[in-house]
C-alpha cells in the first residue's frame, strides 16, 4: 500500500502508542520525517504527499527498532539541543532538555564578546559546549573527554557547526594535566546515577546509551567529590562553574564546592522544576590598596 504523510505519521503514532512508548507522537514525527526526507511543515502542509516505497521500507526498519526500545537519537544519529543540531552515536550521551539550564546560565552571564575561556569536563558529543561557544563568538573551549569515540563525535559535531578553529578537544582523566586558574568558565555533566539505579532506567537508556556516561558510583557522587576541588583549582580567579547533577543531589554537591572553598553557591532549576545544576564561583583577587 501506499502511504501519504499524513497516514504514514497516524500508522507510526498508533504503533507506537501500542508498544507503550512514552512521546509516540513527536517519536512518529521525527521518524516519518526522517524516512520521508520531510519537513515538519510537509506533514501539514502537504499532507497527502506519497512515500516512495524506499521510504516506507526505511520506516518500518525505523519503527521496528524504536519498538525495541532503541532511542529516536540513535536511530537518526542526530538531536537537537538549544539552537543546534548534533550528531549522535552510542558512544556518547545523548543530549537532554535538561542540560539546556547549564546553557542558560552562562549565556546570562557571560559578555557576548568577551573573548573567555571555556573547559567543559565530559565533553561527550559537544552539547554544552558548542552550544555556549555558538553564541559567544570571541570565546574559546576545551574539551575533555576520557572516551576517545565520544572525541571523535565531539570533534565532528565542531566541525560540522563550523567551531572547529576556537574548540580543542582533548583525551584526558578529569583535569589531569591542566595547569591551574585557566579558565574563566568551566562546566561539566558529569555521570552522576547511582550504580544500582541504573539497572531501573528505561531500556532506553539502560541498554543503549553508554554506562560510563552514566554512572557515578555507589552513592552517585564519585565524580564531585574529585571535580569540586579540582574545578575550584583550574578557574581563574572571580571564574564561574556549572554542574549538571541528579534532582535529588543539591545539598551533597553544594556542601562538596563550598568545602572546596566555592562562593556563591547555588542551584538552579529546570524546566521540569527539578534541582538540576549547581553553579557557583572562585573566589576573585583581593585588590590591594
Ligand atoms: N540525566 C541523565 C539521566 O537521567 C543522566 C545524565 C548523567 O548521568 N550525567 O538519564
Amino acid at each position: 500500500m501506499t502511504l501519504n504523510l499524513l497516514q504514514a505519521w497516524q500508522g507510526a503514532k498508533k504503533r507506537l502508542e501500542t508498544a507503550g512508548l512514552a512521546g509516540p507522537v513527536i517519536d512518529a514525527r521525527l521518524l516519518v520525517e526522517a524516512a520521508a526526507c520531510a519537513t515538519r511543515a510537509d506533514i501539514v502542509g502537504d499532507p497527502y504527499r506519497a512515500l516512495t516505497p524506499e521510504q516506507e521500507a526505511t520506516l518500518e526498519d525505523y519503527l521496528t527498532r524504536r519498538e525495541h526500545r532503541e532511542p529516536v537519537s540513535h536511530i537518526l544519529g542526530r538531536k537537537g539541543f538549544w539552537k543546534i543540531m548534533l550528531n549522535v552515536t552510542p558512544d556518547v550521551l545523548t543530549p537532554r532538555p535538561d542540560t539546556e539550564t547549564v546553557v542558560e546560565w552562562v549565556l546570562r552571564d557571560f559578555p557576548e564578546h568577551a573573548p573567555w575561556s571555556v573547559l567543559d569536563l565530559g565533553v561527550g558529543s559537544g552539547a554544552i559546549l558548542l552550544s555556549i561557544l555558538a553564541e559567544r563568538p570571541a570565546a574559546k573551549g576545551l574539551g575533555v573527554d576520557v572516551s576517545e569515540e565520544a572525541l571523535a563525535v565531539a570533534r565532528d559535531n565542531a566541525a560540522s557547526l563550523g567551531l572547529a578553529g576556537r574548540v580543542a578537544l582533548l583525551r584526558g582523566d578529569w583535569t589531569a594535566g591542566l595547569g591551574e586558574a585557566g579558565f574563566d568558565l568551566v562546566v561539566s555533566n558529569p555521570p552522576y546515577i547511582a550504580s544500582a539505579v541504573i539497572e531501573t532506567l528505561e531500556p532506553e537508556v539502560k541498554d543503549h546509551e553508554p554506562r560510563l556516561a552514566l554512572e557515578g558510583g555507589p552513592d552517585g557522587l564519585m565524580h564531585y567529590r574529585v571535580l569540586a576541588p579540582e574545578i575550584l583549582r583550574v578557574l581563574k580567579p572571580g571564574g564561574r562553574f556549572a554542574v549538571e547533577i541528579g534532582y535529588d543531589q543539591k545539598d551533597a554537591v553544594e556542601a562538596l564546592f563550598r568545602e572546596a572553598g566555592a562562593q556563591g553557591v547555588q542551584t538552579l532549576r529546570d524546566l521540569g522544576d527539578r534541582d538540576r545544576v549547581v553553579a557557583g564561583a572562585k573566589k576573585p583577587l583581593e585588590l590591594q590598596a
